[in-house]
């Protein structure tokens, strides 16, 4: 495999070899072989997490004056981006270019993005905060790719002088790029989202790929097709094309649908060119992450396979792939962990006031039925709970009756100072901080939890402090609506 925005690929074979840890031990290094390696790294995963809970209480990350804490599975995080190069390289002819760039908003924390850096992974960037993350973690340019919906000029001049691929959303922004291009000595890899309108999935709002969705060029609108190849035609530096249609509750098959469809287009525009104009497909992110289990499915090997199938051509070795997962990189892969400062019933229904809720699992909050967690039960010196199932609701901290991470839950029976975990946690829940009640961001540390010797904790981030919450919230400004 080479690397798309590497010369030769080499970064990304070092990184391979780099990467001692990936997949080794665990079922997860082979899980492109299907469910059956799933399940078995499934529950080592499992293994790891209860080691590291109780290592958490034993080594203080967690306690009274500290209630919540998020952990992260460092040897999950790597198994899953050994997968995801292993499912690729297996169904790319060799020498094919493929970045996978990873779906900053997925975990916007830089010492991940640093480890996925170092498993040959690149970044995919939404905004000038997740570029300055990328940049923060050392994820260099040409590994980088701008996505952004609304990006001002001042945001693609900075991409364009940077050396970062730039994904045109629309015809106003590419008429953008059409005037700083023509002002830049050296334009990096450009491309045009499309989106071929084949229908969402099951839940509304993250399906991309519906008729009147908010992203890229509707491809089946009157005149929208041909509009799309006299685009290319007129702009020689465009040269890829962006698809994103997959997401949780996107079947597989409709994910492929999309890049065939893409893979088509860009058929038909290089015909039309009569030369190889786009030479480089960005397939987006999307696959969908099992909520259910600790098993994954499904794996990156299962839509390779798939992709390998419906869209032969775009596997040959005559295009450059472009990924951009982020889900199902770090789902699994995140735990939080919370005190149960109060267990009290009300209606004789029993709950369990806990220090995690919205703030840290704002769409399980909101849309309990689309984004439902488990959550497992352990006591106070962090070993797992049992006992009968009661259904019990576990609730969070903030003000308003709907922030339960779950309701009515057969567990065992949560008294004052056991601890709960929200499991699969690892993307858009606790890195992504919902700042309601001025909750506090909570603590986030990467764990190893090696077969021989202790579980080992490494800062991610720090807790925010109530001094941080007041700076943000506007308290070097006190009197500025006193004032005039
Ligand atoms: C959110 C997003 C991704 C990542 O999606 P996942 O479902 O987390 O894999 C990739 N590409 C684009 C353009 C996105 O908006």
């Amino acid at each position: 495999m080479a690397s798309v925005g590497d010369t030769g690929g080499k970064a990304a074979h070092d990184a391979r070899h780099e990467a001692p840890g990936a997949g080794t031990g665990a079922g997860a290094g082979k899980a492109g072989a299907g469910s059956a390696a799933g399940a078995g790294a499934g529950a080592d995963a499992a293994v790891r997490r209860d080691r590291a809970v109780r290592a958490a209480v034993e080594q203080g990350l967690i306690s009274g004056a500290e209630p919540i804490v998020a952990l992260l599975d460092v040897a999950g995080i790597r198994a899953s981006a050994a997968a995801l190069r292993a499912a690729f390289d297996r169904v790319t002819a060799p020498g094919t270019p493929v970045l996978h760039a990873f779906a900053v908003k997925a975990a916007p924390l830089v010492p991940v993005l640093r480890l996925l850096a170092a498993e040959g992974l690149g970044a995919e960037v939404a905004s000038p905060g997740e570029l300055a993350l990328a940049r923060a973690a050392g994820v260099r340019a040409e590994r980088t790719v701008l996505d952004a919906p609304a990006k001002t000029v001042a945001e693609l001049r900075e991409a364009l002088a940077l050396g970062v691929a730039v994904n045109a959303d629309n015809p106003q922004e590419l008429a953008r790029l059409d005037a700083l291009t023509a002002a830049a000595p050296t334009v990096p890899p450009c491309g045009l989202r499309v989106n071929p309108q084949l229908g969402g999935g099951s839940i509304g709002a993250l399906s991309t790929a519906t008729a009147t969705s908010k992203f890229g060029v509707a491809l089946r609108d009157e005149g929208a097709r041909a509009w799309t190849v006299r685009a290319f035609l007129d702009r020689p530096w465009l040269t890829r094309l962006h698809i994103h249609s997959g997401s949780q509750g996107v079947p597989l098959e409709l994910m492929a649908r999309g890049v065939r469809e893409v893979y088509e287009l860009a058929e038909e525009i290089n015909a039309a060119a009569g030369r190889h104009q786009v030479d480089t497909l960005d397939i987006g992110g999307g696959l969908p992450v099992n909520f259910a289990s600790d098993t994954q499915t499904p794996t990156y090997a299962d839509y390779a396979r798939l992709l390998s199938g419906t869209v032969p051509g775009l596997l040959d070795g005559r295009y450059g792939l472009v990924t951009e997962f982020g889900r199902s990189l770090l789902a699994k892969h995140g735990t939080v962990l919370a005190r149960v400062e109060y267990a009290k019933t009300s209606g004789a229904r029993p709950i369990a006031v806990t220090h995690a809720g919205v703030q840290v699992a704002t769409r399980t909050v909101y849309d309990p039925v689309s984004w439902p967690l488990r959550i497992t039960t352990y006591d106070p010196t962090g070993a797992p709970k049992s006992g009968p199932a009661v259904g019990q609701d576990i609730a969070g901290p903030a003000c308003f009756a709907g922030d339960l991470l779950a309701e009515n839950r057969p567990l065992p029976l949560l008294a004052q100072g056991d601890l709960v975990a929200a499991l699969d946690t690892g993307a858009y829940c606790f890195a992504t901080h919902y700042s309601y009640n001025s909750l506090a961001r909570p603590g986030v540390h990467g764990f190893t939890a090696p077969a021989r010797g202790p579980v080992r904790f490494a800062t991610v981030r720090t807790a925010q402090s109530v001094e941080e919450i007041v700076a943000e919230s506007g308290g070097a400004h006190p009197d500025a609506l006193l004032e005039g």
